[in-house]
């Protein structure tokens, strides 16, 4: 099972998230990454392998400035343990970035119209359908896209996201299974 951290505040958040994931290590995973948003936009840092490669690449933390961002601990159930599989996932435009647990069992049928309707895939994973679909039904309401694209998603999940339009905030959904309703939050934490 992965693992999931977020933080907003008024100190720098790599350090924070990478801490958060150390805890989380017990659970076990193959790939471990950090979102970070500042006024410059998202940044976005992930490895495969151990946390300590992460802290490494990031000077534990210190590399990636800003006040807020998730992070994750990859077990991964499509697509190989690879940097480029590793979670945080961007969309094209760099404006939203998400971190997922679970499985979107309708994943292939997404993929296959988010290419026909011209978005790049980086990664194999379920994933990035997620992210994808929040910059197509973005028009300058996140709520909206949230809820729009969890109304897409069949399968298991539990999201962190940022929005390089909204800086003060996280976003985080989760869906249980499907006898669960949606869950749907915004909030500053
Ligand atoms: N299904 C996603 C993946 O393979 C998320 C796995 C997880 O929960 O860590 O990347």
């Amino acid at each position: 099972m992965c693992g999931i951290v977020g933080f907003v505040g008024k100190q720098s958040a790599a350090p924070i998230l990478l801490k958060g994931l150390q805890q989380l290590e017990y659970r076990g995973y193959d790939s471990a990454g950090i979102a970070v948003m500042d006024d410059d936009g998202i940044r976005v840092e992930k490895v495969s392998g151990r946390i300590a490669r992460l802290c490494e690449k990031t000077e534990n933390g210190a590399a990636v400035p800003g006040i807020i961002g998730i992070g994750h601990t990859r077990w991964a159930t499509h697509g190989a343990p690879t940097d480029i599989n590793a979670h945080p996932h961007l969309s094209n435009d760099g404006r939203f970035a998400i971190v997922h647990n679970g499985i979107i069992e309708n994943y292939l049928a997404l993929r296959e119209e988010l290419i026909a309707d011209g978005y790049v895939f980086r990664s194999e994973t379920d994933t990035e359908t997620i992210v994808h679909l929040l910059e197509k039904y973005y028009d300058g309401d996140i709520k909206t896209a949230v809820m729009k694209t969890a109304a897409r998603l069949e399968g298991s999940y539990a999201l962190g996201i940022l929005c390089a339009d909204a800086p003060d905030t996280l976003y985080a959904v989760d869906r249980s299974g499907r006898a669960y309703e949606k869950r749907y939050l915004s909030r500053r934490w």
